[in-house]
């Protein structure tokens, strides 16, 4: 394996950067400076770790721009997502600034004494980020792991390493202490292999396909290490005849096309009530024809190119032999552009069952509530979801009846830090974000105190 690897810009196709993989060595170096830096951030007051992550969260917010373009030339993100993304670092870094002071333990009523717990930080946390959300992701990790006291070490995708890299500058600046906090780039293979197999790191949190997650778990496994994570989905958009088409149709092309597809809560399945299945396709085509893709640093752009030649031509994989009822439009060029394809599906079609991670739609007609809860279950994952209906015992029957870890009804939003995220069945492992990630990353400890005087 050479020692590094060349960035290519997906928006051109044109190589801009190479960046160095580390070594076994390398990565157990940083792990061992890990151990160290942890032992005196966990013996800080719990303000003094609150203030820390405050003021990374300052360095961050006055970077935003800088990170949004960094994410703009290594990603293909277009501008104006990618500044949320930078933006929301920093909210999510304020939010989990307050858990220091917020880890309580209890204290539980014993005959002869005083029984209370505590919180106590992991100690090392290996996080394992992929490259669609390359720093959102990356912070929902390390915000609340450092919060509970732990030190991190942190292993961008190879394809996007350059949002975390600057971030992990950003916190030296910003005055947390050295190595509490290590991004290493590299392979999978070597640097995340090694957060599974090291023995000093005692958390993993994971996130990318079910593949690599089942062999992420199964090494933490044998390490008996807890393991975090956030795998593929199919997610669900369900549109019943009761509910406001119009609103729906407008709202399906940003729900599965966001990120050109390549987000793991995509509504990948559109499923329409047969009653208005024709009626909605016709609203869709508008919506999807004028959804506008092109160069990302353009600020009217809601979606840039693939992250990648290879990922673009397993995409394209799916559209072979696919009733694509119609598509929208993508510029020509040397980047890895494709444009958003609406398909007609049956439910034991690969398009309405495997992941895609990419601007394709399966649309499938159901009958009623009952065939509308079983369509949407019926497959391996259960990420997200969304179902539009103005029946409101409906809408929390079809809520509570689908088996995902995030659902949202008449709209399709489905992260926002302060509420819990995170998938069942194939989709994942333990939830990320929302009031309780800092307490993830803590195991708690029972103190017995005899106070019988004797
Ligand atoms: P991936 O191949 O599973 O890679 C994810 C990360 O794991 C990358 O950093 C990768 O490193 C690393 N990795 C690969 N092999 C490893 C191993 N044996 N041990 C430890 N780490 C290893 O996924 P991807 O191709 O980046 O992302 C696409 C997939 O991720 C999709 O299926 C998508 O649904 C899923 N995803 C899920 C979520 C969620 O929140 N649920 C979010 C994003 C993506 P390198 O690639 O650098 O070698
Ligand atoms: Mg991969």
């Amino acid at each position: 394996m050479s020692t590094t690897f060349t960035l290519i810009d997906p928006a051109t196709g044109l190589a801009f950067q190479d960046v160095p993989r580390a070594s076994l060595e390398e990565v157990d170096a940083a792990i061992a400076a890990a151990v160290v830096a942890q032992r005196a951030w966990a013996a800080l007051a719990p303000l003094a770790r609150a203030d820390a992550l405050r003021s990374f969260a300052r360095i961050v917010e006055e970077h935003v721009e800088e990170l949004a373009q960094l994410e703009v030339r290594n990603s293909g993100h277009p501008i104006s997502s990618a500044r949320w993304e930078a933006s929301h670092v920093a909210q999510v870094l304020n939010f989990y600034a307050g858990a220091p002071e917020r880890l309580n333990g209890q204290q539980i009523p014993v005959a002869g004494g005083l029984d209370v717990t505590f919180h106590e930080p992991y100690g090392v946390v290996g996080i394992i980020v992929p490259w669609n959300f390359p720093m959102t992701i990356a912070s929902w990790g390390f915000a609340p792991a450092l919060a509970a006291g732990n030190a991190v070490v942190l292993k961008p995708a190879e394809l996007t390493p350059l949002t975390a890299v600057r971030l992990g500058e950003l916190a030296l600046e910003a005055g947390l202490p050295g190595g509490l906090f290590a991004v290493i780039t590299g392979s999978g293979s070597v640097v995340g292999e090694r957060f599974v197999s090291h023995p000093d790191v005692r958390k993993v949190v994971f996130t990318g396909s079910t593949d690599v997650g089942v062999e992420v778990a199964a090494g933490c496994a044998r390490g008996l290490k807890p393991v975090t994570l956030e795998l593929g989905g199919k997610s669900a958009n369900i549109v019943f005849a009761d509910g406001d088409l119009e609103k729906a149709a407008a709202a399906a092309p940003g729900a599965v096309f966001d990120n050109a597809g390549q987000d793991c809560c995509a509504r990948s399945r559109i499923l329409v009530q047969r009653s208005v299945y024709d009626r909605f396709l016709e609203l869709l085509e508008p919506a999807v024809a004028a959804w506008r893709v092109g160069d990302p640093s353009l600020e009217s752009t809601e979606m840039g190119p693939l992250i990648s030649a290879a990922h673009r031509d397993t995409v394209a994989s799916f559209l072979e032999g696919a009733d694509v009822a119609f598509r929208g439009s993508a510029p020509s060029g040397d980047g890895f552009w494709m444009a958003p394809s609406v398909v007609l599906a049956s439910p034991g079609d690969r398009i309405a069952r495997e992941e895609v991670f990419g601007p394709v739609v399966a649309v499938l007609p159901f009958e009623d509530e009952a065939d509308a809860i079983r369509l949407a279950n019926d497959t391996i994952y259960g990420l997200a979801g969304s179902l539009w209906t103005e029946n409101l015992g409906r809408a929390v029957r079809v809520a509570r009846g689908v088996k995902s870890g995030v659902l949202s009804v008449n709209s399709h939003s489905s992260v926002r830090y302060w509420t819990p995220f995170g998938g069942m069945k194939a989709s994942g492992l333990g939830r990320e974000l929302g009031p309780d990630a800092a307490e993830h990353f803590t195991e708690t400890k029972n103190v017995f105190f005899a106070t019988d005087a004797s």
